[in-house]
């Protein structure tokens, strides 16, 4: 049996592997258009800043390294097409400019997104960046390095735009966030993502909101920014963060279906609608597991899975995916911003009726040293009271919290169930009546 793979990043190389121990004699071939493959896009912006200072600590594996499992990793090789009639990739080597064909019985698809690039005036110019992978790090690095650039104009208050404040502060650069919607963090709820605005703020990050660029002004490298309030502000250098896309424009004709906004449409077994023909990660959709709805929610957690199961299923297996519940973390500087399941907004919008419960509590007993508030604000569904949502802000403890939280929706537990818990506790770890259970308690 012959497997192609297209993507070699958290997605692709997941289910590589899943084939390899699946299947021993299988023939697997991955193509990436990069060099770097394996990488942790997480990590880039650490890397940036150097909190990271190792490149191979973020792209610890190769393609010699996969050999080992007989996996065959053709890096530089970019699929044109695939041809769904015939099962052939069209593959362009990025190296010599060949183009050939190569014929599969299983296709796994992930190839991931990429960055949205507004088509705004100016935008050509140098020092304006977008941040996906390993070599856009690169760039940003030399870049700062050659020039050492002082006013950062970060386009885009979401998580990737905030991790970049950090590094680009820790880079000793002055912060200025031009968000386009009422509130940064737009997935979060306007009272919670405020909370973050408050904070940034007193770390001197300055945050323009329902504020979007109109051009980007320099000869030849980037010197200001024109915003749609009429400010000119000073920037020698930018990094685009508003948002990302599937990378899926080489699929258009070939009969594997796509979402409005580019995702190929995958069942609970990453299959698309072309037998034989699996996609996983960032490229694909994914469901919400509250409503069953499909949902594009970009995040490496979930590429794993789906690719894990895109491998399982492809070699024969039928294993489901139950959906995420867009669970996700980030820390901007010592502020840590998690989230699952149903904000007040997407609840509204799927016509719930809920109870929201808010409580701020220190992450630990107060009496031993080096305790932290934390704000919880959790929703309930009125009917059934089962747990549906929470988002949390605070500095320590958040990681803990938010997976407790999860776990609890992904069981569907009660807010009566929050209470009656029995987690961990002595001074250090938390207080005798967790901030969930406060969570319990207030919703009760
Ligand atoms: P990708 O990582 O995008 O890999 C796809 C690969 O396919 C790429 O190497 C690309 O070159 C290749 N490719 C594309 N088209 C073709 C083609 N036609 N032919 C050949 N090759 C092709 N997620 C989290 O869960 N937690 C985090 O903390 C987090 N932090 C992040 C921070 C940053 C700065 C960034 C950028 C992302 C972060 N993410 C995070 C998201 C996470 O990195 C992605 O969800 C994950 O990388 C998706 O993996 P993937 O394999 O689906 O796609």
């Amino acid at each position: 049996m012959k497997y192609i793979v297209i993507g070699a990043v958290a997605g692709g190389m997941t289910a590589a592997m899943k084939i390899r121990r699946n299947d021993d004699k299988a023939e697997i071939i991955v193509y990436d258009k990069d060099t770097d493959i394996s990488y942790s896009g997480c990590s880039l912006a650490y890397y940036i800043s150097g909190a990271i200072d190792n490149r191979k600590s973020i792209v610890p594996r190769d393609k010699q390294y996969f050999k080992k499992f007989n996996v065959d990793v053709k890096t530089a090789h970019e699929v044109l097409k695939v041809d769904t009639q015939n099962n052939k990739v069209i593959v362009k080597d990025l190296n010599t400019g060949n183009v050939f064909e190569d014929g599969f019985d299983k296709l796994i698809i992930a190839t991931g997104a990429h960055p949205v690039i507004p088509q705004i005036d100016g935008i050509e110019l140098e020092g304006i960046f977008v941040l996906r992978n390993v070599k856009d790090a690169d760039r940003i690095k030399e870049f700062i390095n050659t020039y050492f650039p002082k006013k950062a104009l970060i386009v885009g208050g979401g998580y990737i735009g905030l991790e970049m404040a950090e590094a680009l502060k820790i880079l000793g650069m002055d912060i200025l966030i031009v968000e386009k919607q009422e509130n940064i963090l737009s997935n979060l709820d306007s009272d919670m993502a405020r909370l973050v605005e408050s904070y940034l703020e007193e770390k001197d990050v300055m945050i323009k909101k329902n504020t979007s660029v109109l051009r980007f002004e320099g000869d030849k490298r980037v010197k200001r920014a024109i915003l749609s309030d009429g400010s000119k502000i000073e920037a020698d250098f930018v990094l685009l963060a508003v948002g990302v896309r599937p990378s899926t424009q080489f699929l258009e004709g070939s009969g594997i279906h796509l979402l409005p906004n580019g995702s190929i449409q995958v069942d609970e077994y990453m299959r698309t609608n072309i037998d034989g023909i699996f996609a996983a990660g960032d490229c694909a959709s994914v469901y919400f597991k509250l409503n069953g709805k499909t949902i594009y929610m970009p995040l490496g957690s979930t590429a794993n899975k789906m690719g894990r199961i895109a491998g399982e299923n492809a070699t024969g297996g039928s294993m489901k995916f139950s959906g995420i519940l867009a669970t996700s973390i980030f820390k901007v500087f010592d502020l840590t911003v998690a989230q699952t399941g149903y904000t007040e907004k997407m609840a509204q919008q799927d016509g719930i009726e809920y109870e929201v419960g808010h409580i701020t509590k220190p992450h630990i007993t107060t009496a031993y040293p080096g305790a932290e508030k934390m704000t919880i604000k959790a929703l309930a569904e009125l009917s059934s009271r089962k747990v549906i949502g929470a988002q949390i802000v605070g500095t320590k403890g958040v990681d803990k919290r938010i997976d407790v939280l999860a776990t609890a929706i992904f069981a569907g537990l009660t807010t009566d169930d929050l209470f009656q818990l029995d987690l961990a506790y002595a001074p250090p770890f938390s207080s005798a009546k967790d901030p969930v259970h406060y969570v319990g308690m207030v919703m009760s």
